[in-house]
């Protein structure tokens, strides 16, 4: 449950307990393809909103589960200032901070939206990832994209021990120690963390801002209870979450094809877009164990995007 960004639907959104916001009076996609290569100091992004992901909670599928992400959270950051961290590149150009989830799909995805693609890794002691799924990113990535992706984790860890993440916080480590956005390069921040999300304690993964993923290692374990595979949630989740940063399901499109019981997700059980991949119940909801990919109506929305 989590996304939606066509203003309308935002209200039924965060009633439905879902996360991912969406900003209202910003259409999405096209104001974010325009500030995709224009570096240019962005207009505030859009009211920031988490995509949280969440989890078909026993009491509130439909109703306001355990926590809703409340709209409108703090802008990422101030517009006026630039991201703290130097670029690394010599020459870089700043571009516009990031605004909600599936804001940076454009800048991910299509030629003119950057020249390559960092996913970096931010993680605590103890949080993963323990398997390969940010290579797969990677390489997802790249196949979608064209473009150059590569990976950064080493040294750069993530102090103090399991705790309940506001979406604030989540968005605020990534600006601490992620490398800032640049005209050449688009930064995918995936974090994974010890405990779990403040405004959704079913969460598994979450998405909190256009280029800024959580996965909480202590919901993979609880989600992989009953399928006693934590790997293969972790790279579900993590896989679902940058299905988010992409775009998925209508956060950018309007295919009206997203799980109407489930904003921003794919009602195909068989995709990794499917609503129940991103939370704790997954193992009473997918028996056989999370899909672990795009389908075929994802890649097609991700060549769609891409192409513009
Ligand atoms: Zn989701």
């Amino acid at each position: 449950m989590s996304t939606s960004l066509r203003c309308g639907r935002v209200a039924a959104l965060l009633l439905a307990g879902s996360v991912i916001a969406a900003a209202c009076g910003t259409d999405a996609e096209e104001s974010e393809a325009a500030t995709t290569t224009t570096p240019a100091p962005a207009q505030a992004a859009a009211p920031e909103q988490s995509v949280p992901t969440e989890a078909p909670s026993s009491t509130g599928e439909d109703g306001t589960p355990g926590g809703s992400a409340p709209p409108g959270g703090s802008a990422p950051a101030d517009p006026a200032a630039p991201p703290a961290d130097p670029a690394p590149d010599e020459a870089a150009e700043p571009v516009a901070p990031a605004g909600p989830v599936g804001s940076m799909a454009a800048r991910y995805l299509r030629p003119s939206g950057s020249e390559r693609v960092l996913v970096q890794v931010l993680a605590q002691d103890g949080a993963g990832p323990r398997t390969a799924a940010p290579e797969r990113v990677r390489q997802v990535l790249a196949q979608l994209s064209g473009k150059s992706v590569a990976v950064a984790a080493a040294g750069v860890g993530v102090g103090g021990g399991a705790r309940s993440w506001t979406s604030e916080e989540l968005r605020s480590l990534a600006d601490e120690s992620a490398p800032a956005q640049t005209a050449e390069q688009a930064v995918l921040t995936l974090l994974y963390l010890r405990g779990g999300f403040a405004e959704n304690e079913r969460a598994v993964g979450v998405a909190v801002r256009g280029d800024v993923a959580a996965v909480f290692a202590e919901r993979v374990d609880e989600a992989a209870g009953m399928l006693g595979n934590p790997s293969a949630v972790e790279d579900a989740v993590t896989m679902h979450e940058v299905g988010h940063l992409l775009g998925l399901v209508d956060l950018v499109l309007d295919t009206g094809r997203q799980d109407p019981e489930h904003p921003g997700h794919s009602p195909n059980r068989g995709s990794v877009m499917y609503y129940a991949v991103e939370s704790t119940l997954l193992g009473s909801v997918l028996s056989g164990g999370p899909p672990r990919d795009f389908d075929q109506a994802d890649l097609d929305d991700l060549a769609r995007i891409r192409n513009g």
